[in-house]
């Protein structure tokens, strides 16, 4: 079979023209129970390369971002411990009911989703803002609730069958009381109940906090409740009258969350599901991001590191089911951004692309409206080891635009120490005890050489003389940098100018 030439966000799109009515409605949610992690960027980016293709289209669409603040905190992150004492009586409840421990916020919940959305900031993505505890305070969730409460037994069959158990606890229930006393939604059991009203006690001890043990009702309209996870999901889709969604590939496991969506969808709501699509995980270097085990990077590292575009480049391109790797160091960072030049030049208008190209054109125009450098990183690079100042580096690349939008990336990876040991270096003219070989070299050298011409008279003069073009390399880079390593010799003599080099080595 012939390989899908189409890049995944055009094979979505035809299916949401296909199948759906516009206005197209894409949604997603995170819950914001911690610092954002890599991951969570997915959440975010892929439903907004989906609108802004539709939009690019012609079409209209809509995009909610739903904060599911309504979710129970159920830990105190490792980086907030030094507020424990404070949070851990909060356990248990809404994290729109839990105090912000900064003291910025109105709640906790919102202190971190207030951190998601200066990332979206960032990264240019600009959803209709939601939150679930709000949606569920204004009712806009009491239709469904009834609904499920009414239809009980088969509610409880749709999740028990779709999650792949065979038996839910006797004392399951669509909705999850939230305490009148206390405030926790995590320990509450629903004991009596019909479409409109329910009693609830508050007894059950879930490890991480207690119930209080309060005995209480109270009616739907009072909107004292949440509905569960699993039916949480499809419930909010069929409020935002969701055209397409996606998920993480562990949501989309046999027996997982979609598929209970899929089923409430089917037998329950007895309607068309939203699209689904399922999204990899993101990895540095092959593993898993988890800031728990020291792996990987923060996002606000990662955002102070790779320009925007470039990061959305990276997650756009690959088939969405596919693993992602940010490799924010060394030759990995520098060869995504040649990657994302050489894309930002592909035209896929009319004549033959290959698939590869097409991807790679799809996600760069995903990524920004314009190109907004001209200067390769790897000579920003060079050229500001041996000027130091950027405002030399512009002049100099032409690109003083471009140079000043990348420098503090350039200046944090530095900082970082993530670049390639060749690119570490200043210009530190050093006599060597033999310098006929490198002397001769340099009389060779002519004002008007380019890169490639002093790369190839490199090769040309060592076969000449007869040593290996390694050694004559070392000698020089010994000479120039006084080091063994260092940039490509052609782009190196060129930065720091023929002229310069030749006058350097034959006054030695
Ligand atoms: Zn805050
Ligand atoms: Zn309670």
């Amino acid at each position: 079979m012939e390989k899908e030439p189409r890049h995944w966000v055009e094979i979505l799109s035809d299916r949401i023209v296909a199948e759906k009515e516009e206005p197209y409605i894409i949604t997603s949610g995170i819950t914001t129970s911690g610092s954002l992690h890599v991951g969570t960027l997915c959440e975010f980016l892929f439903s907004s390369a989906i609108e802004r293709y539709l939009k690019d289209k012609g079409y209209q669409t809509e995009f909610h971002f739903i904060a599911d603040i309504y979710d129970a905190f159920d830990a105190v992150p490792i980086n907030l411990m030094k507020y424990e004492k404070q949070l851990t009586p909060h356990l248990g409840k809404p994290l729109c009911n839990v105090p912000d421990p900064e003291g910025c916020h109105e709640s906790y919940g919102e202190h971190f989703f207030s951190e998601a959305i200066d990332v979206m900031k960032i990264l240019e993505v600009s959803p209709k803002l939601e939150r679930a505890n709000q949606l569920y305070s204004e009712g806009r969730f009491d239709s469904l609730a009834k609904f499920f409460l009414k239809n009980h037994e088969e509610a409880k069959k749709a999740v028990s069958e779709s999650s792949l158990k065979q038996e839910l606890p006797a004392e399951w229930n669509a909705s999850m009381p939230v305490c009148q006393n206390c405030g926790r939604i995590a320990t509450t059991v629903v004991t009596e109940f019909d479409e409109n009203s329910y009693s609830y006690k508050d007894t059950r001890d879930v490890g991480y906090t207690k119930g209080c043990g309060y005995e209480g009702e109270n009616k739907l309209s009072e909107h004292k409740y949440k509905l569960t996870w699993r039916l949480h999901w499809p419930s909010w889709m069929e409020v935002f009258h969701t055209s397409v969604e996606g998920a993480g590939v562990d949501h989309h496991t046999r027996g997982g969350s979609w598929d209970t969506a899929l089923a409430v969808y089917k037998d329950l709501f007895k309607k068309e599901p939203p699209i689904g699509y399922k999204f990899g995980f993101i990895l540095l270097k092959g593993k898993k991001y988890s800031k728990s085990k020291g792996i990987g990077l923060g996002v606000t590292d990662i955002l102070d590191l790779i320009p925007p575009e470039l990061i959305k480049y990276t997650l756009f391109r690959p088939d969405i089911q596919e693993n992602k790797d940010i490799d924010p160091t060394g030759y990995n960072l520098m060869r995504a951004f040649d990657d994302y030049a050489y894309a930002s030049r592909i035209d896929i208008s009319g004549k033959e692309v290959s698939r590869a190209d097409r991807k790679k054109a799809i996600a760069f125009s995903l990524s920004t409206d314009r190109m907004k450098w001209k200067a390769s990183f790897a000579d920003l690079l060079m050229y500001k080891q041996l000027y130091g100042d950027w405002r030399k580096v512009g002049e100099l690349l032409q690109d003083s635009e471009g140079v000043e939008y990348l420098k503090p990336y350039v200046e944090k990876w530095i900082a970082e120490e993530f670049a390639p040991e060749e690119y570490v270096f200043s210009f530190q003219p050093t006599k060597q005890s033999d310098m006929a070989l490198v002397k001769e070299f340099a009389g060779r050298l002519q004002d008007a050489m380019k890169a490639i011409e002093i790369h190839n008279l490199v090769f040309e003069f060592a076969r000449e003389k007869g040593v290996k073009p390694e050694d004559l390399f070392m000698q020089l880079y010994r000479v120039l940098l006084n080091k063994e390593k260092g940039p490509r010799m052609g782009k190196l003599i060129e930065a720091i100018g023929v002229n310069r080099v030749r006058r350097t080595i034959e006054g030695m």
